[in-house]
């Protein structure tokens, strides 16, 4: 007979997921209830208050897609994005090729602007662009780029879209929650982001928020959406209609009382408590990582508080090191992503993850496992240095 599955505790220091609040954990196992149900849709309405909340923005059509943040990626393009159409991608990492192969599969023209992976997305570049392609109706780009740990100035970008009657799409998967975000205030017109990144939920959900502009455009395509699940003028007859909602598919009941209880303890934090929280642990990491001789690949104007890539020292082997921190101290941090594989770990300080145990925690076993596999590391040096930039 095959028994329960039982994981271990772990920590989770990668780029997603991060730890599980287990106030969230707690939330998910209450009763199912039915998706129709009234206790459950005025759940939903709370829901999309405190969506607005987090994305700062008065935008009605604000939810979350049943689905990861690959989904609510998706969902962005499908519904912005006609066969034909040409939009204008600013990439510095994995995630700008995702999108590429997103616009594509719309059947719509991808014009790739592209930037050094570590760099911020150049808005010089992207003016360029505009001007090079009339033509565009979409200006898309990633604003924390989980694949190298850096930031880019979103309002300069929109600004410049709409200056070229463009809307704009942003990656938020992992900056919501764990950095400064403003949709309205910065002019977003569609945005996607993730449960499982700076919202520290069970992975799974991705919450989205669309601009009069774009549910306009959505309302007028010439064509339907090619993808009828993601289809957001179906999906807004679920979420759009108030006690009157129809059924398009299935809510996924539990993995959303999750999602509300990790909104609950956003606000109840403050969304800029919890920005100024992300980037004081990220203060003391960096102090601790850099003493144990580890370099930052991003430069630290535009580095994310919340995905720290630090260069992996000469003659270190990346599996071994992230093996024994997984197996001897339950310790999970990312290895590279795309052209950074191998050469460098990300380690992220997500949400709940992003605590001053789990910083101490970090730099003792990162600088214990370097000295087993032979580097010339000071822990203790470290150690006092990561203490040190706490009480700065
Ligand atoms: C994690 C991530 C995604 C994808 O989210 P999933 O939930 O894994 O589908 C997209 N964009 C960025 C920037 C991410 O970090």
């Amino acid at each position: 007979m095959t028994s329960s599955f039982h994981p271990p505790q772990r920590t989770l220091m990668g780029p997603g997921p991060s730890d599980v609040n287990p106030r969230i954990l707690e939330a998910m196992a209450r009763p199912t209830i039915g998706h129709l149900d009234p206790l459950f849709v005025q759940m939903m309405d709370e829901m999309k208050s405190l969506l607005q909340y987090a994305f700062q923005t008065k935008n009605e059509l604000t939810i979350p897609v049943s689905a990861p943040g690959s989904a609510g990626m998706e969902t962005c393009f499908v519904n912005l994005v006609e066969a034909g159409d040409t939009v204008i991608i600013c990439q510095n990492g994995v995630f700008g090729g995702r999108m590429k192969e997103n616009v594509e599969r719309c059947g719509a023209i991808a014009i790739m602007v592209e930037d050094e992976w570590g760099k911020a997305c150049d808005p010089a570049k992207l003016e360029a662009a505009l001007k090079a392609h009339p033509e565009a109706t979409t200006v898309a780009f990633v604003h924390a780029e989980t694949s190298t740990g850096a930031t880019t100035d979103v309002k300069a970008m929109c600004d410049l879209a709409h200056a070229h009657d463009c809307l704009t799409i942003v990656d938020a998967v992992t900056s919501l929650g764990g950095t400064e975000l403003r949709v309205d205030a910065w002019g977003i017109d569609a945005i996607y982001s993730g449960t499982q990144k700076c919202l520290s939920c069970t992975p799974g959900l991705s919450p989205v928020s669309f601009s009069p502009a774009s549910v306009e455009r959505i309302q007028n395509r010439k064509t339907k959406v090619q993808s009828w699940f993601l289809d957001l003028n179906l999906v807004m007859g679920y979420w759009g209609k108030g006690a009157k909602r129809a059924y398009h598919h299935t809510a996924p009941i539990n993995s959303l009382y999750a999602l509300h209880e990790s909104l609950v303890l956003l606000q109840n934090e403050g969304l800029e408590n919890a920005w100024a929280r992300h980037a004081k642990n990220h203060n003391a990491l960096k102090a601790g990582l850099e003493a144990l001789g580890l370099s930052f690949i991003v430069d630290e104007a535009v580095r994310l508080p919340q995905l720290n890539s630090v260069t992996i020292p000469e003659g270190v082997d990346d599996a071994q090191v992230r093996g024994i921190l997984l197996n001897d101290y339950n310790l999970e941090i990312g290895g590279g992503l795309g052209v950074m594989a191998g050469k460098v770990w990300r380690i992220g300080l997500m949400g709940y993850a992003s605590r001053q145990d789990n910083v101490l925690k970090c730099v003792s076993a990162l600088g214990e496992v370097l000295g087993r596999v032979g580097a010339n590391v000071d822990t203790k040096k470290a150690m006092a240095a990561t203490i040190a930039a706490y009480g700065e």
